[in-house]
């Protein structure tokens, strides 16, 4: 009978970062103590937190609506303003809310609404819905919308796709000059942009504890622990906190903890998480024994192009570089080396039915990657859409594949011990 499931003791401190983060945006929105922008999550917060403003990323708020499972009743409101049921269920579950006047920040962070706006700043570097979805606020609220759009799918990263976002990263500092009533300060851009490359750099040593066998953290942890680098990266706050979390699964490791115990299976998420069910997915896994190890989701918010010296030119490098702006050719090469790495049994990719631009299953690459002997199961789902999600089908597909690969896991350490033998 393997041990029970260690909860994260860092939790607690994760409660409390992001509560004072909320409790700065509540500050500045309802007693003027700051202007608020909105940023998408890979957008440019360091020019952001550098000129003072209280960053609110409204992606976060799509994924509490997810994982409060609010979405299908919030996403009619906003489809029945012409936005599609098709389109990212961020958006329309966001937008729903705003629609409903819901929000979980009320009791959750004390919040009585969304933050108003001062400014609107999006990066196209994910997807066109972000662009969208910003518009909608911008005619709204009658503020200023301002963003880059990147040059998307990008093979290598070449100097010319720098120089077109360098430039439009550039173009940004006067409106949000005039909107922050300040002038863009040199060295805080640089002080912001190396606390971020920290963060970064903290947040991509958590998730690599994930290639210890049994590894200390699960993907389903990484989507709770990951609120700091999105919101707070920029922050010395996130920083302190990636140290705590760092120094606990480092302890993990050395004490033998596993984040599912009895581990035997390791498996690698690719696509959005089912905010909705994370629980009930981490719980399923437990009862199997298999950890996700390692995710292209999590590990979209490590920047290691991110440099000081050259704040500008490097945000346009690490931005433009994410994996989701990346051709089919660069993303499955990054998989798999991930699942060397990881030493990872088999793949499971999320068809995620509203975000099209982060399924990753769509172009061939599971044929692909079970060609070249790696396991992979696909699923149908959504991020926030519940009603596009079946419990029981999800279940039994991942049974039958954990199963499939402790066969083959059991026959591989049979192989291995018999080639021992003298
Ligand atoms: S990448 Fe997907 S989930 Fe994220 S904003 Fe775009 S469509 Fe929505």
């Amino acid at each position: 009978m393997p041990a029970a499931r260690v909860e994260i003791k860092a939790s607690a401190e994760l409660k409390r970062v992001m509560a004072a983060y909320y409790e700065e945006i509540r500050q500045a929105a309802e007693e003027g103590k700051g202007k608020v922008a909105w940023c998408t999550s890979v957008g440019p917060a360091e020019i952001l937190y550098a000129l003072g403003f209280r960053v609110y990323f409204p992606e976060n708020h799509g994924a509490m609506l997810g994982a409060a499972r609010l979405s299908s009743s919030l996403i009619p409101a906003a489809n029945s303003i012409g936005y599609s049921p098709d389109i990212c269920s961020y958006l329309t579950s966001d937008i729903g809310a705003y629609l409903k006047g819901e929000t979980p920040l009320k009791k959750a962070y004390g919040l009585k609404s969304i933050p108003r706006p001062d400014v609107l700043v999006y990066n196209t570097n994910q997807c066109r819905d972000v662009q969208d979805w910003f518009s909608f606020y911008q005619r709204e609220f009658n503020v200023p919308l301002v963003g880059v759009s990147t040059p998307h799918p990008v093979p290598e990263l070449g100097e010319a796709h720098v120089r077109a976002v360098e430039a439009q990263l550039e173009s940004l500092i006067e409106p949000l000059e005039k909107v922050a009533g300040t002038k863009l300060d040199t060295a805080e851009l640089r002080k912001v942009v190396a606390l971020s490359r920290e963060c970064s750099d903290l947040w991509g040593r958590v998730l690599r504890t994930g290639a210890h066998i049994p590894s200390p953290i699960s993907f389903f942890d990484g989507c709770i622990h990951m609120g700091p680098a999105v919101v707070l990266r920029g922050r010395k706050e996130a920083v302190e906190y990636y140290k705590i979390l760092l120094a606990e699964l480092e302890g993990r490791i050395k004490d033998g903890v596993a984040a599912v115990p009895g581990e035997r299976i390791r498996l690698y998420w690719e696509g959005m998480p089912v905010w909705g069910r994370l629980r009930d997915l981490s719980e399923l896994c437990i009862s199997l024994r298999a950890c996700f190890v390692v995710s292209t989701y999590c590990n979209s918010w490590i920047f290691d192009e991110l440099d000081p010296s050259r704040p500008l030119e490097s945000m346009a490098r690490a931005y433009t570089k994410l994996f989701i702006n990346r051709t089919e050719q660069i993303k499955e090469a990054y998989i798999r080396e991930l699942v060397r790495e990881f030493k990872v049994h088999g793949v499971v990719f999320h068809d995620s039915k509203t975000c099209p631009n982060n399924a990753n299953s769509r172009y061939g690459m599971p044929r692909r990657l079970a060609g070249a002997g790696i396991p992979t199961l696909t699923f149908n789902g959504d991020l926030c859409d519940l009603r596009l999600y079946s419990d029981a089908q999800v279940r039994t597909s991942l049974e039958a594949f954990v199963e499939q690969l402790t066969g083959s896991a059991g026959a591989q350490e049979a192989k291995g011990r018999g080639q021992e033998r003298p």
